[in-house]
Parts: C-alpha cells; structure tokens; sequence
C-alpha cells in the first residue's frame, strides 16, 4: 500500500468522542520512548505527523489520523514511563482501557516493542491483557538498527519464550522494525493493506 494521503482527525481521550465514520482502525501502543512517533511518521512518510519527543508521557491522548481517506490510524499515549505497578490495570489510564474494549472499529492493535530490551514484565502484562480481553494485535519490534541480527533474533525468541510461558499458544503475528532506514515498513503496510481488504 502507498500512503498518499496523512491528516489529523481529532485528539481526545474519551472513547465516546472519537470519529464515527465506521472506518477501520489500527491502534498503536508501547512504553514511551519505544519510538512510535518516529515509526508513524517513518509507515506515513511524514516528518512530524506525530509528535517525537524525548520526553517520557508528553502525549497523553488518543489521536487519530485519516489515511488515504479509507482507515484510521491511531495513535494512543506511552505506557509505563512512571513506574511499574503491580496491577496492569492500573498503570493504564482507564480511557485507553475504554478504547481497546469499546472501540467497535478496531481491527488491530500495534504493540511496540523496542528490540534492544529483554521481555519486560510490564508490555507482557499488556499482552497478557490484551489476549485475555480477545483484542487482536501483533507485535512491532523498534530499532532494529541499533543491534545486530542475531541480538534480535534472540530477543524475539526470548519473547516466544515468555510468552509461551504465560500460555500462549503462539507467539502473535510480529514485524521487526527500523525508523532509521524504513526497515519494516513495506511488510507492515501491507499486513494492513491485507486486513483492509477482509
Ligand atoms: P515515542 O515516545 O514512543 O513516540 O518515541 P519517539 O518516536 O519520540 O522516539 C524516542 C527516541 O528514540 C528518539 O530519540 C528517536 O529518535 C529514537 N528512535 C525512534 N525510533 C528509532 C529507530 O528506529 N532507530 C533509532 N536508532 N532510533 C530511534
């Protein structure tokens, strides 16, 4: 899929006041700083369609961008960037929580993961979190360009590790990503171009 066209819908961070175009919808989530700006405006080819910043928990709302006027692309806020609290629940805001679980448009949710970390409790309690509450998403491994490639093969493989531990099945679809070099993207638009099509 070619992106022609990227624009800013609406932010907010109640559920009930996000668009009501029955579009489809593609949310994007992960700890702050794992580099998600950089990777919507590297999949959009924009320089600044999302704002980067070095600091942690700057955009605290869920925004959404119109793409090629056929679906949506959602940004929601950083997780995590405070402290690692004991319940899962609880280091989310409740509106995020809201959106996964009331958001009838939502096709798939995007969890990004920088690739340099080992698993970190708290995006695996996501996940765990998500698989429970049955919302589809896949896997978006960040900064491929910073390690080689067998560090990110084992970090994947210690994720499927992890994950089967916490009685996966299987590890969910996952793409491995760089908004350095583009890396990635091509696969990632077309798993959405894919879904788009279903
Ligand atoms: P966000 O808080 O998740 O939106 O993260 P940002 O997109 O603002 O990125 C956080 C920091 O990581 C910035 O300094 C980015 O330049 C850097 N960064 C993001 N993606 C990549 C990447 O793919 N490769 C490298 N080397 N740096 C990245």
């Amino acid at each position: 899929m070619k992106i022609n066209s990227a624009e800013f819908v609406i932010s907010n961070s109640d559920v009930a006041k996000c668009p009501k175009e029955f579009l489809p919808e593609y949310a994007f989530i992960g700890r702050s700083n794992v580099g998600k700006s950089s990777l919507i405006n590297m999949i959009t080819g924009h320089k600044s369609l999302a704002k980067t910043s070095g600091k942690p928990g700057k955009t605290q709302l869920i925004n959404h961008f119109k793409i090629n006027g056929n679906w949506f692309l959602v940004d929601l806020p950083g997780y995590g960037y405070a402290r690692v609290s004991k319940k899962t629940k609880s280091v989310f805001q409740q509106f995020i929580t809201d959106y996964f679980e009331k958001r009838q448009q939502l096709v798939c949710g995007f969890v990004l993961i920088d690739i340099r970390h080992e698993p970190q409790k708290i995006d695996l309690e996501f996940m765990e979190w998500l698989g429970e509450s049955e919302i589809p998403f896949c896997i978006i491994f960040t900064k491929a360009d910073k390690i080689g490639k067998t560090k990110i093969a084992s970090h994947v493989a210690e994720y499927r590790k992890q994950m089967l531990l916490n009685h996966w099945e299987e590890m969910p679809q996952h793409f491995i990503t760089s908004s350095e070099n583009g890396f990635g993207k091509d696969e990632l638009l077309a798993y959405i171009d894919g879904l788009n099509q279903d």
